[in-house]
């Protein structure tokens, strides 16, 4: 089973996907940890998108599709995308390569939530970190995150649509407690 976990920064994807990950030894491909390493470890390619990440924008459909190809080329199943697909033609891409796979996605989850609680979420992140003493997303910032979330708003939401077209959208009130969401996620996988 494939899936993908659709909603704006802070919605608590990563969480839910390194859960997925430990009870069901599903694979998690996040774009986001991909380009970060990417970032971290100074490839040519880090150097191109570490100004884009930390400005909050998308990288380019090239860049991350490439990223997921060779993952996906490495062959295996049980994936979560979480940050991925983030536009219609990384969506289109995405299904290409399933198909190439012999494979294709069960459902996309849409985490849903309200800005009020991101905007908190993700400046609280930043303060726990830095109080541990741990690295700070360069992105985790006021500015930075408006952008995250007008990109999330004018290139990402469109794809809820999408996958409601093809009959695969589904959707978990991502407000509820980290457990209520991993039980909502848990019913609607077993079902
Ligand atoms: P995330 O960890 O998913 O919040 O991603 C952090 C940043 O990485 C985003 O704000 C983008 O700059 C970049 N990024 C991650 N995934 C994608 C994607 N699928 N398409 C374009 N940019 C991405």
């Amino acid at each position: 089973m494939n899936i993908i976990l659709l909603g704006p920064p802070g919605a608590g994807k990563g969480t839910q996907a390194a859960r997925l990950v430990e009870r069901r030894g599903m694979v998690q491909l996040s774009t986001g940890d991909m380009l970060r390493e990417a970032k971290t470890s100074g490839t040519e390619m880090g150097k191109r998108v570490a100004e884009v990440m930390d400005r909050g924008e998308l990288v380019t459909d090239e860049i991350v599709i490439g990223l997921i190809r060779e993952k996906l080329e490495a062959g295996g199943t049980g994936f979560i995308f979480d940050g991925f697909p983030r536009t219609l033609a990384q969506a289109d891409a995405l299904e290409a390569l399933m198909d190439e796979m012999g494979q294709s996605i069960h459902c996309a989850i849409e985490m849903k939530v309200n800005d009020d609680v991101l905007v908190g979420r993700i400046l609280n992140r930043a303060a726990e970190a830095a109080a541990a003493g741990q690295p700070v997303r360069a992105d985790d910032n006021e500015d930075s995150l408006k952008v995250r979330l007008m990109a999330y708003y004018k290139q990402t939401s469109p794809l809820i649509g999408y996958y409601h077209a093809k009959g695969l959208l589904r959707a978990v009130d991502g407000l509820g407690t980290m457990d209520a969401v991993t039980a909502e996620i848990a019913t609607l996988l077993d079902s």
